[in-house]
């Protein structure tokens, strides 16, 4: 997508050899047209694909899932990184390993919003190694739901992560694919 690799040139910045920073549009402060513009997109590529849940980590997944949710006329559930006392009716869980945080963490979903019945996009802003796919994609294996697919802003190919998802049978949109950083430089797919 034109659009968003432009974006990430004029306005993403390189942390270390490994990480991209989003800030100003897409991770803490939130641009809402540049988001709808790549919602919608992610949202075209499953339209015909009977979509009944879009699933997403909190926090930085939640503005483009919302966005996705809107256009397929579908509700969006966000893992929750920490299981909330009022999530009382059983949960279904799984670990995400975090390499930008360094940390384990626990997420959870209601057993209340996903069911056997669903039809599931998994929607995150990135994808590096996969650990926050591969939770996710266990949560729709622990509901008994299918999983149609996942959609992604930014692809880090040389982390793995779609990769292995892909080589697993798992359909991955990404808007963007990064195949390296380059002195200073993103090279895109
Ligand atoms: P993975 O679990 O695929 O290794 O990494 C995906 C998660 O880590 C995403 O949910 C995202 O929040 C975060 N992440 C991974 N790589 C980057 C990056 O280069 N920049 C930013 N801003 N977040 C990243």
């Amino acid at each position: 997508m034109e659009y968003l690799k432009n974006k990430i040139k004029a306005d993403g910045k390189l942390i270390g050899n490994s990480v991209l920073k989003v800030d100003s549009f897409l991770n803490h402060q939130l641009e809402p047209l540049f988001i709808q513009e790549i919602g919608r997109e992610i949202a075209r590529r499953y339209q015909k694909d009977e979509i009944t849940k879009i699933l997403t980590i909190e926090a930085s997944g939640i503005a483009v899932a919302l966005i996705v949710g809107l256009e397929l006329g579908v509700p969006v559930i966000f893992a929750k990184k920490k299981k909330p006392l009022t999530m009382d009716e059983g949960y279904y869980s799984a670990d995400v390993y975090s390499f930008t945080k360094e940390e384990h963490t626990n997420i959870a979903v209601s057993k209340a919003y996903l069911s056997s019945t669903d039809k599931v996009l998994i929607v995150d802003d990135f994808l590096a190694m996969g650990a926050a796919s591969k939770g996710l994609v266990e949560i729709v294996r622990q509901a008994d739901a299918s999983l149609a697919g996942i959609g992604i802003v930014v692809e880090k190919a040389f982390q793995g992560g779609g990769e292995e998802l892909r080589t697993n049978g798992i359909r991955v949109e990404s808007l963007a694919k990064i195949q390296a950083f380059q002195n200073g430089e993103i090279i895109f797919d």
